[in-house]
């Protein structure tokens, strides 16, 4: 059975941290992990997070099963928060998922069974996950133009070209905010074009929201979404609270589809529960309380928007003071772009070389693609980083 089994490659960023653990430097700086830490370095523990997880655990012991598509509580509050009143819930299979990456897998799972030969478009570059999700589930899986790193903006002619190109059916995932690596996101323009060329060509969009709340707000950062709810397609839409509620190892997501009508959506929902029953079972209970119970409490639901808007800031400061310290340590350097992006990454535009060097002789630690996490950037390490930077620019 395992006699012939290769070894896998290792993931890239998990071997990141491993050096960086290794590293016997002080002054070394993790910017390679997708993790948002405040001015301390540190995960937050969010206090709304906090009140409601008193009030679960009084409230909830023992541990039973949830139902196999989530707590109904739960997946209402993902279709308030995800869809709002753009369209009536009925039409929305919703399901509870093991983070964003369990949304999406189901999500792979789903396509996979109504339409095997379906081709999945990702962005090029994307989320690495995208690729290996959707090839495992037994998809084909092809990449769409994104990022021009000779104007270091959106190709967003080389997508639309992409998109007009592919046969109807095709499966486009769409990074709804804060696009993972490169921070750089459509305008409310493009996003239009976008969604003109996917209802023109009958393509299916697939949303991932991993980070509402991090770019402009709650609101404004589903706007994507809603644009493409009210058309009327089918439309799929990963969600994940890992960041936006701090709770990455609780694995709290879900995957919505909307459908044409309440009938369409309960034979889509019947399926999903057959895709998570013979995956998983059913999902865990405890993140999905704490989520249901802020979002459906009006006091700590506001606390929540107060902190993710904190989050947000002090992110947009972190990028600000990068900037700025950048601008002042390499005069006549073009580095708007940290300011320009949104969301936890930066695409710095320094070559893998270069980040190498950023590695190997100061200690900064990002991807060879050039990401780093400016969610990860604090008053301490902000110094270091800049030197370091402006040293291999
Ligand atoms: N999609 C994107 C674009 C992401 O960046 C991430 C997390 N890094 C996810 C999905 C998955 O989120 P989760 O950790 O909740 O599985």
């Amino acid at each position: 059975l395992l006699t012939d089994l290769p070894l896998a490659p290792r993931d890239p960023i998990i071997g990141l941290t491993e050096a960086f653990v290794a590293d016997p430097r002080e002054t070394k700086v993790n910017l390679g992990v997708g993790v948002y830490t405040d001015e301390n370095g540190r995960v937050p523990l969010l206090r709304c997070v906090e009140q409601a997880d008193e009030r679960v655990v009084d409230g909830t012991r023992p541990w039973s099963y949830l139902p196999i598509d989530g707590l109904p509580a739960y997946r209402s509050a993902v279709a308030g928060l995800v869809f709002g009143d753009e369209l009536a819930h009925e039409r929305v299979a919703v399901v509870q998922g093991v983070g964003g990456t369990g949304g999406l897998k189901i999500a792979a799972d789903l396509v996979h069974q109504t339409t095997p030969d379906a081709r999945v478009l990702i962005s090029d570059p994307s989320w690495e996950n995208h690729r290996a999700i959707f090839t495992r589930a037994g998809l084909t899986v092809d990449s769409y133009p994104y990022y021009d790193s000779q104007t270091r903006s959106v190709d967003v002619d080389g997508m639309l070209d992409a998109l007009r190109a592919a046969e109807a059916g095709t499966v486009v995932v769409l990074h709804a905010c804060c696009h993972n690596p490169t921070g750089y996101d459509l305008t409310p323009q493009q996003w239009e074009q976008v969604r003109d060329v996917v209802v023109e060509r009958g393509l299916v969009p697939l949303l991932d929201m991993a980070y509402q709340g991090f770019a402009h707000g709650i609101e404004e950062d589903g706007a994507a979404v809603r644009l493409f709810a009210r058309t009327g397609v089918a439309m799929l839409v990963a969600t994940s609270f890992s960041k936006s509620f701090s709770l990455y190892g609780e694995r709290v997501g879900a995957l919505s589809v909307v459908c044409a009508d309440p009938d369409e959506a309960a034979r889509v929902q019947s399926q999903l529960k057959v895709i998570i029953r013979t995956t998983y079972s059913n999902p865990p209970s405890h993140g999905a309380l704490v989520v249901s119970t802020v979002l459906g409490d009006a006091e700590l639901r506001q606390t929540w928007e107060d902190e993710l808007g904190s989050m947000r800031e002090r992110i947009r400061a972190m990028r600000t003071r990068l900037r700025d310290g950048l601008a002042a340590a390499i005069p006549g350097a073009d580095v708007e772009h940290f300011v320009v992006q949104n969301g936890m990454f930066s695409y710095t535009g320094l070559s893998a070389e270069q980040m190498r060097a950023l590695r190997e002789e100061h200690g900064v630690y990002g991807l060879d693609s050039g990401r780093i996490c400016v969610a990860a950037l604090d008053e301490r390490n902000l110094p270091t980083v800049i030197e370091a930077v402006a040293a291999v620019w």
